[in-house]
């Protein structure tokens, strides 16, 4: 059986056609959802192929009776043999006459980025000796994988030009076929940038006095209908480096967005634009001060904060014991506080806790005159509420739930006074 006539290949430009149904494929989907494959006997949707996604569109039936059917076209496929299948929601018999309508604005964009693509490839190859391996059509952003250390800007900017003078010189962009051996030694000769596998004629597409390329997509007419080629960023790739790009309405979509954005930010800054890089580096520089004046301002205030705690609590039957207990209180200062508290005054050991949401974090610290070790202490502590925890001779913390804070609390003061009772002395009975 022969497979449909692509009408793309005579005339890119065609939107609208009348066809036969030759062939109907139910295609079961998850939920019991059927979506239905028509094959036509010729077609001017373009399948997904080579990196460009597939047209959509409508296919309109009339039936005998003279009623209507409008079937949207989801997307369109191609199989192994060549064969083009439509992908619509309600079956149609073979035989039925149907009128084809591409979405042509989809089209015509497919098109800009595609010729766009030829276009690069070649001027990349001729500059800089870098070959494309591989392109994707994307929705919004189109990339082309070249086999290349990353290009230098300069040469992004010069590759960027040179494109872009060549779609201003609005040259020719035709298609016509040869043999397979005639495209071999065009290849061999150089004349021809890439040839495919596969055997048969070769449809080769031509930028008049630029590019020889063998392609079987869709191509606007002359460069100047690429309409203009923005190069965006550039990442690193197992095979090279791939490379983002837009064309046409694209392009000039992509570079609104980028000045809205810019807007804003010159906006927020009240600067100009060319002076935003260095409002940000002014921005990032005050941050960075402004983070180390707050670290010495904090310590500063911790150390205050811990002479008036020991100040507030005096010393009792040789020991000064500070409980203290915070909400929503930062507790890497809760920490510096216990640690600056048990540095400031002698026989000071510090019981704080501080509760932002969730668990609440106990610091247990000492002052170096005292002999216990609080990491020992703390992990003892918390194994009998089942939890985890230590730290250092003279620090320690651990997370409690908030309903056993208390009792933590509690077990750490009645241990730290056992540690630091003098040994009695054994009196011979
Ligand atoms: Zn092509």
């Amino acid at each position: 059986m022969s497979v449909s006539e692509r009408l793309y290949y005579a005339d890119s430009f065609l939107r609208g056609f009348s066809a036969a149904v030759t062939d109907v494929r139910e295609l079961l989907r998850s939920e019991g959802e059927s979506v239905w494959q028509l094959a036509l006997d010729r077609t001017a949707f373009y399948p997904a192929s080579g990196g460009q996604p597939s047209d959509t569109g409508m296919l309109q039936a009339t039936s005998r009776g003279g009623a209507v059917l409008d079937l949207p076209v989801e997307s369109v496929e191609e199989d192994e043999h060549g064969e083009v299948w439509h992908f619509v929601r309600k079956p149609l018999t073979a035989g039925t006459h149907v009128e084809g309508r591409i979405d042509w604005p989809r089209r015509f964009d497919h098109m800009q980025q595609h010729t766009g693509q030829h276009l690069l490839s070649a001027v990349f190859l001729r500059e800089l000796q870098a070959a494309t391996v591989s392109f994707h059509l994307g929705e919004n952003l189109s990339t082309i994988d070249l086999a290349c250390a990353p290009p230098a800007h300069h040469s992004l900017e010069r590759v960027e030009r040179i494109a872009n003078e060549i779609i201003a010189e609005d040259r020719v962009v035709s298609a016509r076929y040869l043999e397979r051996a005639e495209a071999e030694s065009m290849l061999a000769a150089g004349d021809l940038r890439k040839l495919p596998e596969r055997s048969g004629r070769i449809r080769l597409i031509e930028i008049a006095g630029y590019d020889r390329n063998a392609c079987g997509g869709t191509h606007v007419r002359s460069t100047g209908q690429i309409g203009g080629l923005l190069l965006r960023g550039t990442e690193k790739v197992t095979r090279g480096v791939r490379l983002e790009f837009v064309c046409g309405l694209r392009a000039v979509r992509a570079a609104r967005a980028d000045f809205g954005v810019l807007s804003q930010a010159v906006g927020a800054l009240s600067v100009g634009p060319a002076d935003l890089p260095a409002a940000v580096e002014r921005l990032k520089s005050d941050l960075k001060a402004g983070a180390k004046e707050r670290q010495r301002l904090i310590e500063q205030l911790a150390d205050y904060h811990a002479a008036r705690l020991a100040v507030e609590v005096p010393i009792e039957k040789g020991l000064r014991l500070v409980q203290r207990s915070w909400r929503d209180r930062d507790r890497d200062y809760v920490r510096l506080l216990a640690s600056r508290l048990a540095a400031a005054a002698p026989s000071t050991v510090a019981v704080l806790g501080s509760e932002d949401g969730g668990l609440v974090r106990m610091v247990l610290s000492r002052s170096m005159d005292l002999d216990f070790h609080c990491g020992q202490l703390m992990k003892e502590a918390l194994a009998g509420f089942g939890l985890r925890g230590g730290g250092s001779p003279d620090l320690a913390q651990g997370d409690v739930p908030p309903e056993h804070a208390a009792a933590l609390r509690g077990a750490l003061v009645e241990a730290l006074r056992a540690a630091l009772e003098p040994p009695r002395s054994s009196q011979p009975s």
